[in-house]
């Protein structure tokens, strides 16, 4: 028999570390394994460097808008190397900072692959260890679609291996990721395409907030190319093509960047030796309380395919410590009014419903929406003029907030004090009853006519 353990973690990432150290808080014994860098794909290949390249595209739009402000000051070259090294000198403090923090709380962490050997035993590194309760947060990887030439283009986990800026990008995908890394890498100088599978990015967003990111970017310089049927990839000399449509070519890229989705890390872990379901896309199957079908086996974050996101798998771990180590027995993650961000340029907030599924659930009648464009101050005095959308979705008589949706300078920041309000089931007249604070952009969301 191998070491015991009350909790085994498979997975260093958001998900794994927070279950592991609250777990550990409340007094269990706990292992942690990982096979990569500590902190997962958030920290090391995700929200954290992404951050930190859109914080480089916010500098380079600044210095853009300084002279408006009246500063003498030009962007007299960018060093894409030098902001690399800084990033992953950061990221290398943060994995630290992980170490240290599991082994403060008592946790066992364990380098190595796993693999479950039954549902209660998983090896690694030629060990058994036996766990009480085992925990699969193995996340999830970029998924490229099966064309000829796939890999030639990179993916997300290529792009923060870059070395070298590129210089004619073209990004596939409409999703967040895909938005995102377009947006930056124009904001930094690069002459980048989106490509779209369908007539637009953003799909599971309000209208308000995709049509005008759409317009945004395209008025920056981005080419959106829409409703594009990709056959493959392949070499044109030194440059990248892709074949599209019938037949056609678009070339001169240097770099292709698969921005397609993501697909749940369950390969390799042997789950059919522990009986765990999986759905049609290989997520495990976790009821409300994050329980698989097979008893003390528990899922969190991105491989269970709800809401990946780093918070929601931090939140939902910590609520399954809590329950099955913590005395709380009915401790779980409420997946509603999620709010979410996406850092593009501009940036977007969001939580709740969007107008269209308002609509869809409610009927015509029993919604109201309120909706505000503007130009915010920031903008009033450059040449680069960036507005501000905003909606408020509501539904009955009493005009319940169900949906609040921001796109423009600082919707990043503003969103998270408003999902509060949303969570809490505010009412429009409560928005009204709330005093503005004045001159911001977030005003308008308590005084929208
Ligand atoms: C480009 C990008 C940008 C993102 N931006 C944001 C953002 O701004 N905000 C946000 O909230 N979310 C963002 N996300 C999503 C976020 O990163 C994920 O939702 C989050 O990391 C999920 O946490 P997790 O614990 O489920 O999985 P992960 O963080 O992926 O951790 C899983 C860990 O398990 C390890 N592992 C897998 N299999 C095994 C095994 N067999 N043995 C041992 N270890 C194993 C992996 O190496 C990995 O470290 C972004 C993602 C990407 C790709």
């Amino acid at each position: 028999m191998g070491r015991r353990f009350d909790l085994v973690v498979i997975g260093g990432g958001s998900g794994g570390i927070a279950t592991a150290r609250r777990a550990a808080g409340h007094g269990a014994k706990v292992a942690l394994i990982e096979r990569d860098r500590i902190g997962g794909t958030c920290v090391n290949r995700g929200c954290v460097p992404k951050k930190v390249m859109w914080h480089a595209a916010s500098v380079a739009e600044t210095i853009e808008d300084a002279r408006d402000y009246g500063f003498d000051v030009e962007a007299k070259g960018f060093d894409w190397a030098r902001l690399r090294a800084a990033r992953e000198a950061y990221l290398e403090r943060l994995n630290g900072i992980y170490h240290r923090g599991l082994d403060a709380s008592g946790v066992t962490e364990i380098a190595g692959t796993a693999r479950f050997v039954d549902a209660h035993t998983v090896e690694v590194n030629g060990e058994r260890l036996e766990g009480n309760h085992v925990l699969i947060a193995t996340g999830s990887r970029p998924e490229v679609p099966d064309v000829a030439g796939a890999e030639l283009g990179i993916t997300s986990d290529g792009f923060f291996e870059l070395t070298r800026q590129p210089r004619r990008v073209v990004v596939i995908g409409g999703g967040y990721i895909a938005v995102e890394l377009a947006g930056l890498l124009d904001s930094l100088g690069s002459e980048v395409s989106l490509l779209l599978r369908g007539e637009t990015l953003l799909t599971r967003f309000d209208a308000s907030l995709r049509d005008t990111l759409m317009e945004e970017m395209q008025k920056h310089g981005i080419s959106i190319l829409t409703s594009v049927r990709l056959q493959g990839v392949e070499r044109d000399g030194d440059a990248l093509a892709l074949c599209i449509g019938s037949g056609e070519r678009v070339t001169g890229y240097d770099t292709v960047i698969w921005a397609t989705g993501r697909k749940p890390n369950t390969e390799g872990l042997n789950l059919e030796g522990t009986g765990v379901r999986t759905n049609e896309r290989g997520e495990i199957v976790v009821d409300g309380y994050q329980n698989t079908n097979v008893p003390n086996v528990y899922a969190v974050g991105d491989v269970t395919g709800r809401l990946p996101l780093t918070p929601v798998a931090i939140a939902a771990g910590r609520r399954l410590a809590d329950r099955v180590f913590g005395g709380k027995p009915e401790s779980r993650l409420d997946y509603a009014n999620v709010p979410t961000v996406v850092f593009s340029h501009p940036p977007i907030g969001t939580v709740g419903m969007t107008e269209e599924e308002a609509r869809e659930l409610y009927g015509e009648a029993g919604v109201k929406v309120y909706q505000t464009r503007f130009t915010p101050m920031y903008h009033a005095l450059t040449r680069r003029r960036v507005p501000t959308v905003m909606k408020l979705v509501t539904i009955g008589e009493r005009e319940k907030i169900v949906g609040c949706h921001v796109i423009g300078l600082f919707a990043d920041e503003i969103i998270q004090g408003f999902a509060v309000a949303v969570k809490m089931g505010a009412t429009k007249s409560d928005f009204d009853n709330t005093v503005a604070i004045h001159p911001t952009s977030a005003e308008e969301f308590v005084t929208m006519r």
